[in-house]
């Protein structure tokens, strides 16, 4: 593994080395230290592109944020009272983070934080691959500081907790586990893997917003189907024993389908979520996890398409029809059932829709029907929808027929 100066060299890129060194610089004058911490020291050790760059610093003077900003020239964007504040400048924007120092009352409860020295701010954390810092001091720029053997995890393949209450104390670490597990490829150290299988029941502790993000995080990882898989096994997921069942075909069906970073991603993410799930009503998933109205339409459309398509079947319908029957659905939902269905006709089908059919219109538009005699008001949209039906069957196929078909219409009409 290459030493952490030149690995962060080489993978953080130029603006974000700028960042740091000028930010080391403020604190220096400020008389603090600054390190970058967490998943930016871990992915540089790994030699792979840094996301963000994380940034602590112990023992900030009062009022850091702002003179840190006056310091760079930056823009002080929001500064909390839990010691994180966010600066912008020429557009790029940095994290900030005051070290710290945790202590949790109960579980799932959120923790009582004080300021911090760098040691306390690395036993807060995770695993041990993300408990390590490296200094952004001129004098010993890129040391790296790791107390709990972080490095030796990544060398060995571990994600490793720092203690044994680590999953009491905040259970949606068991979600951050499986993500960095099938990220990198790594095992879960036996001793971690004891304390998930003991505080399992720990995940019910934490709120609907927390699991919900930590679950929305392992939808966007590009493994997203190992990591559900892996939440599967240990028994993570479900609401009662056993009801959610992993599905390789789905997950991986969706990991292809949905672009990392879409908004499809996160709502397709809930609507194949929601179906591994064998006994649910169709608000359940929804009601559970309080989702977004977004999310809530997809997960009960998903449920609700399931049940829907165990009585009717996709193939007995012609395309007017099932057209007719999906288009209730939300787009998302729809492809989330495609994903997750074993039948084969019932998967052509649905990709048909999703992918011709949606996009069928008649030439005609309301204007032309009324000019072929149809009168205004509801019998322009019934005129239309016939169009279109006519069209998805095929038994109109060119502007003539369509002219046709109205002037029957027309003639109908005339005569009731
Ligand atoms: P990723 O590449 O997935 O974004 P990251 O390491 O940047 O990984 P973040 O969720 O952005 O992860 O968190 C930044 C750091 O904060 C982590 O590296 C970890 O040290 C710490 N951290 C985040 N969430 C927790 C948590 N629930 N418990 C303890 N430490 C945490």
């Amino acid at each position: 593994m290459p030493s952490i100066a030149d690995a962060l060299r080489s993978t953080l890129g130029a603006a974000q080395l700028d960042v740091a060194q000028r930010l080391a610089s403020a604190c220096e004058e400020l008389g603090c230290q600054a390190y970058i911490v967490g998943g930016t020291v871990r992915d540089a050790l790994l030699g792979l592109p840094a996301a963000d760059l994380d940034v602590t610093v112990v023992s900030p003077p009062d009022d850091f944020p702002n003179r840190v900003a006056a310091f760079l020239g930056a823009r002080l964007i929001m500064a909390s009272q839990f010691g994180t504040a966010k600066l912008e400048k020429e557009g790029s924007t940095l994290d900030l983070v005051m070290a710290r120092s945790e202590r949790y009352r109960s579980p799932g409860a959120l923790p009582d934080v004080t300021a911090g020295s760098l040691d306390d701010d690395l036993t807060r954390r995770d695993f041990a691959i993300n408990a390590m810092a490296a200094s952004l001091d001129a004098a010993k720029w890129g040391e790296l500081v790791d107390p709990h053997g972080g490095r030796r995890d990544l060398e060995l393949g571990l994600v490793r907790a720092l203690h044994e209450r680590s999953f009491q104390d905040d259970a949606t670490r068991i979600l951050r586990a499986a993500r960095y597990a099938s990220r990198f490829g790594f095992r879960l150290d036996a001793e971690t893997a004891k304390q998930i299988e003991r505080s399992g029941g720990y995940l019910v502790s934490i709120s609907p917003d927390r699991f919900k993000h930590e679950l929305e995080r392992v939808f966007e990882e590009s493994r997203v189907s190992s990591a559900i898989e892996l939440l599967s096994e240990w028994e993570m997921l479900g609401l009662t024993g056993g009801d959610f069942v992993y599905d390789e075909t789905s997950w991986s069906g969706f990991a292809e389908a949905c672009a990392v970073g879409s908004s499809e991603r996160r709502l397709v993410g809930w609507g194949v979520f929601s179906l591994c799930f064998q006994t649910v009503r169709s608000s359940g998933i929804a009601l559970r996890w309080k989702l977004d109205h977004d999310a809530s339409m997809v997960s009960m459309d998903a449920l609700k398409l399931r049940e829907r398509l165990r009585v009717s079947d996709l193939n007995n319908l012609a395309p007017s029809g099932q057209v007719a029957l999906l288009e209730n659905y939300s787009p998302y939902a729809v492809l989330a059932f495609q994903l997750s269905t074993r039948d084969g006709t019932t998967n052509d089908a649905l990709d048909e829709y999703r992918t011709k059919l949606t996009s069928i219109r008649p030439d005609l538009d309301g204007h032309d029907v009324i000019a072929l005699g149809v009168p205004r008001g509801p019998r322009v949209g019934e005129a239309l929808q016939m169009l279109k039906n006519a069209r998805l069957d095929r038994t109109v196929e060119s502007r003539n027929d369509e002219t046709l078909l109205v002037r029957q219409f027309v003639t109908k009409l005339d005569q009731e």
